[in-house]
């Protein structure tokens, strides 16, 4: 081919791919209007309001964090009250969402809003992203919704989105292909009205292009999209195999004295940080669930208990591994309470437990405790 050819047909591809390019983000734009979700933190332009959803979302379903949300709002509805509450007040309403580490954050990052930016979210990159618990999806997302700054975002939909439209092989939940999603993305953003092409865009991944069974008929990329195209939709996104989750065998005690349970406060920093519990832990190789309640209690809080009964097993999967808990009631025989490793404790009745921020998986045997002790009073 002459050196012209070639640079026309290369100029030719380049204007073919950028009409590509604009149509895709006309379809989707206006798809989008007409046809969104009408979700509570889509009705606000309060950046407050944008964040805390972004925050709640990021590893939450829509219809989990809608009362979460409401409920959040209620208690801190801006960043002042935010910053100035208790932590513990935070994570109760928190409390059943998981990944307390994002109440944590926002409670520290909405402290240094108020100290070192008047009160105002900052909308520069960098200030912004500088906040505890702010990644690049939450920086993008927020910036672009509440102030149009022009940054994509990339999450779960939207690789799943692009490695359809594209047919990109790049592993979306390898890390190394994170930054040539994110290249993806930028080139796709419409920097003209970025907010509203983000939420468009994740849109379409939760509502049409889903994991199984995308809904294709009613998709308005379904022209410009390689994988339908080629007859190859179930082939994207490609995904590296992880390894099975590893299970974890807990004993836990609900330590009964004179009426009064003891409760401890697991350390503000990791998982289920600044939450409180009963006193437990991993039962060793070769360990009885028994024995394992009595040492842990032993080692945690400095007291001897003996078991009265065994109340329930309970299971329970976090990020990277599943519990199975049993959980006993014992009863108080010697010992003051010395702790190692809680921060805090506190002798409560049962019925005070309700003020206390509680982990998920001590949730789920809580009725089975309040029938225990009462039929236990009872007899
Ligand atoms: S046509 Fe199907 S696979 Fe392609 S983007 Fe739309 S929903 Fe996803």
């Amino acid at each position: 081919m002459l050196k012209e050819d070639h640079v026309k047909s290369v100029a030719d591809a380049i204007t073919v791919e950028k009409k590509r390019i604009l149509s895709i983000r006309k379809a989707l734009v206006e798809w989008y209007l007409t046809d969104h979700r009408d979700l509570p933190w889509r009705r606000t332009s309060d950046p407050f309001q944008i964040w805390v959803s972004e925050v709640m979302l990021q590893q939450t379903q829509v219809a989990t964090v809608r009362p979460y949300y409401r409920k959040f709002l209620e208690r801190f509805p801006n960043l002042a009250r935010l910053a100035v509450a208790d932590l513990q007040d935070v994570l109760k309403v928190w409390e059943g969402m998981g990944y307390y580490a994002r109440a944590r954050n926002l409670h520290k990052a909405a402290a240094m809003v108020m100290a070192k930016h008047n009160g105002r979210l900052p909308q520069a990159w960098q200030d912004f992203r500088d906040l505890p618990g702010v990644g690049d999806y939450i920086a993008a997302a927020v910036l672009s919704i509440a102030f149009d700054k022009p940054y994509a975002v990339v999450d779960g939909n939207v690789k799943r989105v692009l490695s359809r439209l594209f047919e990109m092989d790049d592993p979306v939940n390898r890390p190394k292909s994170k930054s040539i999603y994110q290249q993806a993305a930028n080139e796709l953003l419409d920097e003209r009205r970025p907010g509203t092409y983000n939420q468009a865009i994740m849109e379409l991944g939760a509502t049409i292009c889903k994991p199984r069974r995308p809904t294709c008929a009613a998709c308005p990329l379904q022209a410009a999209c390689r994988a339908y195209r080629n007859d190859r939709v179930a082939e994207f996104p490609r995904r590296i195999k992880k390894q099975a989750t590893p299970e974890h065998r807990i004993a836990v005690g609900v330590v009964f004295k004179n009426g009064r349970v003891l409760i401890t406060r697991r350390k503000p920093e990791g998982l289920l940080g600044g939450l409180w519990e009963f006193p437990g832990g991993k039962i060793r190789p070769h360990e009885s669930a028994e024995a394992a309640c009595i040492r842990e209690i032993k080692e945690e809080v400095n007291l001897t208990v003996r078991i009265d009964a065994h109340l329930s097993q309970v299971r329970h999967a976090y990020t990277h591994f599943k519990i199975r808990m049993e959980v006993f009631c014992c009863v108080y025989i010697s010992g003051r309470v010395r702790l190692n490793g809680p921060v805090d404790h506190r002798w409560i009745n049962l019925d005070q437990l309700q003020n206390y921020p509680l982990p998920k998986a001590n949730h789920k045997f809580l009725s089975q405790l309040v029938e225990w002790n009462a039929k236990t009073k009872a007899n």
